[in-house]
């Protein structure tokens, strides 16, 4: 499928879930390998409402086509690219990962086992799997926060995703449609997590 269309759908279905309110969130694909470009939504867009116009191409630290200026957070879709085997990258705002994303984040991260949905994560071929979810502090400098997510990305290799504080997850994939799959997968961890801390909560 077309990558931009792959992207629009991407965020129809998050913002049916309602993990994109507001212009929150972003996604990037793949476009070029050698040189390195990519499809990014562009800044201050709602993503359940994405045109093509809406996605812009990105590469050589400028846009290269489309009008407007790229995701505010494209420097973090470039590093997961360059540290991982990816060729999509998603990012969500949902409010389970943002609870999560707080509570854990003094032990920086978050880890996640004996869920059936685990095996919906690449490689991962049975619920006793301990997914490790590294939470990073938020930061408006982008710069700095890219690095932190390389430090983190090569420190943890086996992770499929990370949270930043009070902000979202981040999670790739092999394309598309492997992203999508692990944002629902993560999304659907993280709510059952917070969601049953939240129910344990009510009985002590
Ligand atoms: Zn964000």
């Amino acid at each position: 499928m077309d990558l931009v269309q792959s992207l629009i759908d991407a965020g129809r279905r998050f913002d049916a879930r309602g993990w994109v309110l507001g212009t929150s969130g972003n996604f990037s694909a793949v476009a070029s390998r050698a040189p390195l470009a990519l499809a990014i939504t562009r800044s201050g867009t709602h993503k359940g409402d994405l045109t093509p116009a809406d996605i812009v191409e990105y590469g050589d630290g400028r846009v290269l086509s489309g009008t407007g200026s790229a995701s505010a957070e494209t420097r973090l879709h470039l590093a997961i690219v360059g540290a991982r085997v990816a060729a999509a990258v998603l990012h969500t705002h949902s409010i389970w990962s943002t609870l999560l994303s707080h509570r854990c984040a003094q032990a920086g991260g978050l880890a996640i086992s004996g869920y059936e949905m685990l095996k919906g994560l690449a490689g991962v071929t049975t619920h006793e799997h301990r997914e490790w979810l590294p939470i990073l502090d938020n930061d408006q400098d982008m710069a700095r926060l890219s690095d932190e997510v390389v430090r983190v990305l090569r420190e943890h290799p086996g992770c499929h995703g990370f949270l930043l504080r009070r902000h979202g997850l981040y999670t790739w994939g092999a394309d598309v449609a492997e992203a999508v799959r692990h944002v629902e997968i993560l999304e659907f961890l993280l709510e059952s997590v917070a969601r049953s801390e939240e129910a344990a909560s009510w009985r002590s």
